[in-house]
């Protein structure tokens, strides 16, 4: 019998909020460490944590927007464990009375599946401070403490690697859809922990192992194939698997063990006495879903309707700055068929050569609807407006000069162009001769030959017409 792979993940994003989640400290990445810290955030004895009302609209927002119930009463708890990156000696966390319950996801596979993927819960808490390990030793920086973050807790409904990264990253480009956090996975800013068990068919759940240090789409993927291949060969073997935390370790490819995993009872929580019950009133709930920006389903019927194809609607919708990108574009040129087929060719091509975090699209709207309104009308042809868009992403612009000073004007003379083909014609007799007899492919040459001789500047269209002419 073969094995199934069973995985839940377990997704913390922190919210873009001003301030942090109980106090007005600001909430920023990259300060010089320790000094977005107050008496409440460093648990001085006798200060009062605030909840910050912001956060708890963004992550009634999210909430929202992947079809959670909002628990108009939820509860903050103390999680209590003693780290030194926790000042207070315990997290506040929800676990009982959660803000937002249900919902979910429906992710597409490669091959075109689709699958959709339960939560279970959305819960408002606190980050803890950050641990620098050096050759000196350790050092902590609370700037990160009391930052508010959402868990997002799902049900174990994957059953492959490829399943729960397509869910992260359909998770990840709905967080930025709504706003609510950057998703810097560099910066820590969205950290993924993987539950992971084996079963056969038939069989009750297995125990689990939950794998945390997982700081990319790729790591995810390396580690549940490693860690449910060395589950599986555990069993296989007769021995067991212990329910543990176990890390990631991208260099060696393997998981290792780190502690026996802890229960919630581990934890002693108990509801915090010094914040009360939150009660989030239907009215307030329905004012936030006024709020919800459009999200990618919404967007991706209306570029279908613009004349898109499902698949040219779903690449281009697939995250939020695409999309925006996409619709700047059209305000300043409002082909969006030509409009979109540059995006997802020449554009994605620019990003997928960039770190994740880093994909950022280095040219304005007004450039590229200029660019691509010179290439559509005649002036430049393919190849020159290639060499424009490199130019503007380096950091040109106006792409109007650009064609002067690169000298990308296109040919569009027809006089000039039949000299220039007279030659190459006279010149290549077995082609003609080929292209005469139907070989279509032959015509490529013709163009090749032109462009070689117009330094790429032949306008291929009127090209190939005059070939055809000549050639009568
Ligand atoms: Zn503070």
């Amino acid at each position: 019998m073969s094995w199934n792979t069973v995985i839940g993940l377990e997704v913390h994003s922190e919210l873009n909020t001003k301030t942090k989640c109980f106090c007005g400290c600001k909430n920023e990445f990259g300060d010089k460490p320790n000094t977005n810290c107050c008496p409440v955030c460093t648990a001085m004895p006798g200060s009062l944590p605030v909840l910050n009302r912001d956060a708890v609209e963004r992550a009634i927002l999210m909430g929202l927007a992947v079809g959670c119930r909002i628990n108009n009463y939820s509860v903050f708890e103390r999680k209590n464990y003693f780290y030194p990156d926790l000042c207070k000696a315990y997290q506040i966390s929800q676990l009982e009375y959660p803000l937002c319950v249900g919902g979910g996801l429906e992710i597409e596979l490669e091959d075109g599946t689709k699958k959709f993927i339960r939560l279970d819960r959305i819960h408002l808490e606190e980050d803890a401070g950050k641990l620098i390990h050096s050759r000196n030793g350790t050092m902590i920086d609370y700037n990160r403490g009391g930052v508010p973050l959402i868990e997002i807790v799902s049900k174990p409904d994957m059953n492959s690697a490829e399943e729960a990264v397509a869910y992260l990253q359909k998770l990840r480009s709905t967080l930025l859809y709504v706003g609510v956090s950057d998703c810097k996975m560099q910066e820590g800013s969205i950290r993924f922990d993987v539950n992971i068990s084996v079963n056969r068919d038939g069989e009750p759940l297995g125990t689990r192992t939950e794998l945390k240090n997982l700081n990319s789409f790729r790591a995810v993927l390396r580690a549940i194939k490693y860690e449910s291949a060395r589950q599986i060969e555990e069993l296989e073997a007769g021995r067991k698997v212990i329910q543990e935390t176990r890390r990631w370790d991208d260099a060696k490819g393997k998981t290792y063990s780190m502690r026996t995993k802890e229960d919630s009872q581990d934890y002693r929580y108990f509801p915090d006495p010094d914040l009360i019950p939150l009660d989030v009133t239907e009215e307030y709930i329905e004012s936030i879903r006024k709020k919800l920006p459009k999200l990618a389903p919404e967007r991706k019927a209306e570029y279908q309707k613009m004349g898109l194809t499902e698949q040219d609607a779903t690449l281009i919708t697939s995250e939020r700055a695409y999309a925006d990108f996409f619709e700047a574009v059209l305000k300043y040129f409002n082909e969006p068929k030509f409009v979109c087929n540059w995006i997802t060719a020449e554009v994605f091509k620019k990003l997928n050569a960039l770190e994740e975090d880093d994909r950022k699209i280095s040219v304005t709207p007004q450039d590229l609807a200029k660019m691509l309104e010179l290439y559509k009308n005649g002036e430049i042809n393919q190849a020159g407006a290639r060499k424009i868009f490199d130019a503007l992403w380096e950091g040109e612009t106006d792409p109007v000069r650009l064609v002067e000073t690169l000298g990308l004007k296109q040919l569009n003379d027809t006089g000039a162009l039949k000299a220039v083909l007279e030659k190459i014609i006279a010149d290549n007799p077995k082609a003609v001769a080929e292209l005469k007899a139907g070989n279509e492919k032959t015509m490529a040459f013709f163009v090749g030959q032109a462009m070689r001789a117009t330094q790429g500047k032949a306008n291929p269209k009127l090209v190939n017409d005059l070939v055809r002419e000549l050639i009568k």
